[in-house]
């Protein structure tokens, strides 16, 4: 269906993800589009001040490559041409789990690309970049978003560009994708109208991150490999992808203070503690190129927009603005690709009625609880820990027990294991599980243990 036209200019406040997407999401249904990014926008894959988590490991997950495959159709190839490190999914990452030192390693019928994120974002902004009617301004910092004076009407931003002035841009929408979400809160709170609730699961997890150079005598049984620490006594594990220019990436953590120093010596200490020696064994002679990268998060949140009875037409926050993930499962990136998906097919039906922008921000705050659903049941994961903070869901051990019965069935049964991938790579959502026959069968190993 042609894309309908619903508004003269709309922008979007951040070049992150979350703000690509939206962009390159929004440019058939808009004269206009202006991106406004803080940071200085490099010409080349290079890291930035404003998104310092682009200096750890960044998978991409299945869902994540086809949605940006169906906002920027040629994606997946720009990536190939960009030395991305294609992986079968199932079989090039070894999986190390308790009990399982691999989980078996199968070819189950996909592959994703592994590579850095500043490469991906590069990609993507170059694509956003190549849209007649888009702009991305560089070194403008949005200072708030403005109201009508009931508030009832977003009207446009307020931000300091490169030389420091500070200038005002008219909206007929206006997308939050600055992360933090800061600037939509602030907007509620001078305007009187409440503020979202809140879920935070608290799990102050501590990574650090290492880049090498892959030795001529890597292992070829793997391109990669995850560690999973025993929960609940150690939190301690690892990811190690490989990145474009031969290199690998290497992130390891651990929560609750339970986390590796910032130098280099510090760093071999820890990943020489993992449960298992793979990535230790790897890096320990590999040349390091570069030096370690920390960062702390201290909980993943989830913002309820949707249980709010009244919202400022023409605002919309979007990616870690409504749902910071707990990056050890890799969501963010890919839920702010669907996300965007999820904006164009609302273009598409809001479009033939009246006001599309009226209505915008309540259908999509319905409509995205679907799509968060799957990964953050992923994330209430993390109350296997037991200094995890929040609301521990009620039947949480039912759930732990059923999960590691399922493990076990996958690592027997190829076809659960394919099952549990499409689960893991958002592309079949957690209620799958549910199945009758799969539920009996998950029954059954819970009651040989
Ligand atoms: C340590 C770590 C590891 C992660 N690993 C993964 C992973 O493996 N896989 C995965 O999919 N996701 C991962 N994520 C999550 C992922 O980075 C984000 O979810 C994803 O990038 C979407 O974020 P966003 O675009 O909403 O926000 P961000 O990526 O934070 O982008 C926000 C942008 O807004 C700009 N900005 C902020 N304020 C303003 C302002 N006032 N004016 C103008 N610009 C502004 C910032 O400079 C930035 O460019 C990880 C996150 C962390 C913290």
């Amino acid at each position: 269906m042609a894309p309908t036209l619903i508004g003269k200019q709309a922008v979007v406040i951040g070049a992150g993800m979350a703000g690509l997407t939206a962009a390159g999401a929004l440019a058939d249904c808009f004269d206009q589009v202006v991106v406004l990014e803080r940071d200085i926008l490099p010409s080349e894959a290079a890291y930035r001040a404003g998104t310092p988590q682009a200096r750890h490991v960044h998978a991409l997950l299945l869902s994540g490559q086809r949605a940006l495959s169906e906002l920027f159709p040629g994606f997946e190839q720009d990536l190939a041409r960009a030395g991305a490190v294609p992986l079968r999914v199932g079989l090039d990452v070894r999986m190390e789990r308790p009990g399982y030192d691999p989980f078996p390693q199968r070819d189950l019928g996909w592959f994703n690309y592994a590579v850095s994120r500043p490469t991906i974002e590069r990609i993507v902004r170059k694509r956003v970049e190549s849209r007649a009617n888009t702009t991305l301004r560089q070194r403008c910092r949005v200072l708030e978003v403005l109201a009508s004076p009931n508030g009832e009407a977003v009207t446009g931003v307020r931000y300091e560009n490169g030389s420091g002035a500070r200038e005002t841009i008219v909206a007929d929408l206006v997308v939050d994708a600055s992360g933090r979400g800061a600037l939509t809160l602030a907007l509620l709170q001078s305007i009187g109208r409440p503020l979202p609730e809140e879920t935070t699961i608290g799990i102050d997890l501590g990574y650090a991150t290492c880049v090498f150079a892959i030795p001529d005598d890597a292992s070829t049984d793997w391109k990669g490999v995850m560690t999973f620490g025993q929960a609940p006594q150690n939190s301690r594990g690892g990811l190690m992808l490989p990145l474009e220019g031969n290199r690998w990436m290497a992130t390891i953590g651990g929560r609750h203070g339970d986390v590796p120093s910032g130098d280099a010596e510090g760093f071999l200490t820890y990943a020489r503690a993992l449960r298992t020696p793979t990535i230790y064994n790897a890096i320990n002679h590999a040349k390091r190129l570069d030096g370690v990268a920390r960062y702390g998060f201290p909980d993943s949140v989830r913002r309820h927009f949707e249980k709010l009875d009244v919202f400022p037409c023409g605002l919309l926050p979007i990616g870690d603005a409504i749902c910071r993930f707990n990056p050890v499962y890799g969501q963010g990136m890919s839920v702010a690709a669907l996300e965007a998906c999820l904006l164009q097919t609302l273009f598409e039906k809001l479009g033939e009625k009246g006001n599309p922008i009226a209505t915008l921000a309540p259908t999509f705050f319905a409509e995205v609880q679907t799509l968060i659903e799957t990964p953050w049941s992923v994330a209430a994961l993390d109350f296997a820990f037991p200094e995890t903070r929040g609301q521990r869901p009620a039947d949480f051990e039912t759930t732990l027990k059923f999960g590691i019965a399922l493990t076990k069935l996958a690592a027997e049964d190829p076809a659960v294991h394919k099952l549990t991938a499409e689960v893991q790579n958002l592309l079949k959502p957690r209620s799958v599980y549910r199945d009758p026959a799969l539920v009996q069968r998950v029954f059954a190993k819970m009651a040989e243990a």
